[in-house]
């Protein structure tokens, strides 16, 4: 009896992944947190290398075993290098929140001050404080400020931002980090504006490029490291290629307290089969990712305008909506964010609610908040492009605005999705972007 119980739920777990499969097929996919990797990717992710350990650096480790797992990473870190114009890359975080804790670690010690969004203004709970559960807070003990933000222009306000800076020094609370980059993350960040002002007192910047990784790597956003930040942060699979994973750039004067908050502070096994799926991701971008990343922008900026030709109310309206993969919706017209998200997951269109600039303030909370967050790295990468994006927004009207019926729509969201079944921007695509591979 048991037995067969427990052979039934072995069943229906491989059953299920295989339908979430089927119904990412038949879906619009809008996170844009999220992408679809190549089939190579894919195939690095099976590999023997996920069983092993390589804990230390090439040439270095604590087991034997490791003879094609360090060329591997040698090359992975290379390719990292030449990818961003870094000195020195480290190639091992398993994601994005402990590449910012790897920084965190290296660079300030508990108590210290910390600038950063905060979350209505884009930030990501990995930079918040301890009262929310954010990381830098709660696990590392950092102090948290945020920067003053304009909520007309979508980005940091520099001038605020220095006299805020100058005030916190005179409360001797001067910050020992600056952090920049976030997940509502429409325009760049005035990073040039403030790297001097900001080295002037000292302050270690760090840019967290979780969200426009694969912009930066295609030339197409903002080029912090260029632009004054010391280290940058990412995780590698939101508009990069995948897989989930992470990845700290920095000079070479920072790699001593890099690795050592990496390995011992924060990893054992570093998921060396991530490690290697991410050497092959950013050959593709090196490849490919000039492309894309003009292809991304494209189209988020055609999604934005024909929300907004639909009657949406599309923030950053001042500025054309959007320079990244993002767009940002405020639904509070018709409803709130939650209920729009739920209502557009029955129509197969899968986007996330968002807090926006001015929710807070009115009591709104991340339930029930008064936007949309919708991306559009997945969908480009499927090879869609400004047609299919007006199509889209038709979708997302029809549900939203007209109130029509999520079951019929699902129905033609499926038909839609017929053509783009391919991963495009890389060297081989034999395999469908979510075609189940069984083993058994
Ligand atoms: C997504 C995100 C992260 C977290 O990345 P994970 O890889 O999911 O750990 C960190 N910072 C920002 C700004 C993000 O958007």
């Amino acid at each position: 009896m048991a037995k067969s119980a427990t052979k039934a739920s072995y069943k229906k777990i491989l059953s299920d992944l295989q339908e979430h499969n089927k119904w990412f097929e038949n879906s619009i996919p809008l996170i844009a947190s999220e992408n679809v990797p190549s089939p190579a990717v894919k195939e690095a992710l099976l590999s023997d290398f996920g069983n092993r350990y390589a804990e230390g650096w090439p040439g270095e480790r604590v087991y034997a075993g490791c003879v094609y797992i360090d060329k591997v990473e040698i090359e992975c870190m290379n390719l990292a290098k030449k990818l961003y114009k870094a000195k020195f890359a480290d190639v091992r975080p398993i994601s994005g929140v402990v590449a910012n804790l790897a920084v965190y670690s290296a660079f300030t010690n508990p108590g210290d001050v910390m600038i950063a969004p905060s979350i209505p203004a884009g930030g990501h709970i990995s930079h918040g404080k301890k009262e929310h559960s954010g990381t830098a807070g709660l696990v590392h003990g950092l102090d948290i400020e945020f920067y003053p933000f304009d909520a007309d222009e979508m980005t940091i306000d520099v001038d605020k931002t220095k006299a805020k800076v100058e005030e916190l020094k005179a409360a001797n609370r001067l910050p020992k980090m600056a952090m920049f980059g976030g997940s509502l993350f429409l325009f760049p960040h005035p990073v040039k504006e403030l790297s001097d002002f900001l080295k002037g007192y000292n302050i270690h910047i760090n840019y967290d490029a979780a969200h426009v990784a694969g912009l930066i790597a295609g030339g197409q956003f903002q080029d912090p490291l260029r632009e004054g930040a010391d280290t940058m942060t990412m995780s590698t699979h939101k508009t990069l290629f995948g897989p989930q994973g992470g990845l700290v750039l920095g000079r070479e004067e920072h790699a001593e307290p890099i690795k050592k908050a990496t390995f011992p502070g924060l990893t054992s096994s570093h998921h060396i089969h991530h490690m290697a799926a991410k050497a092959i991701a950013f050959a593709e971008a090196l490849e490919f990712g000039k492309q894309y990343a003009k292809d991304v922008i494209k189209n988020a900026k055609a999604l934005a305008d024909a929300l907004s030709d639909a009657g949406f109310k599309v923030l950053g309206e001042k500025r054309g909506y959007t320079k990244s993969h993002q767009i940002a919706v405020n639904v509070l017209d018709y409803s709130d964010g939650g209920k729009v998200e739920a209502d557009l997951e029955k129509a197969n269109i899968i986007v996330n609610r968002q807090l926006i600039p001015g929710d807070i303030k009115a009591g709104r909370n991340y339930f029930h908040p008064g936007g949309i967050r919708l991306g559009v790295s997945e969908l480009t990468r499927l090879g869609m492009k400004s047609a299919e994006m007006k199509e889209i927004a038709g979708y997302i009207k029809n549900i939203v605005i007209e109130k029509k019926d999520p079951k019929k729509l699902a129905a033609k969201v499926k038909s839609f999705r017929k053509d783009y079944q391919k991963v495009h921007y890389c060297f081989d695509n034999k395999l469908g972007a979510y075609e189940y591979v069984k083993l058994r």
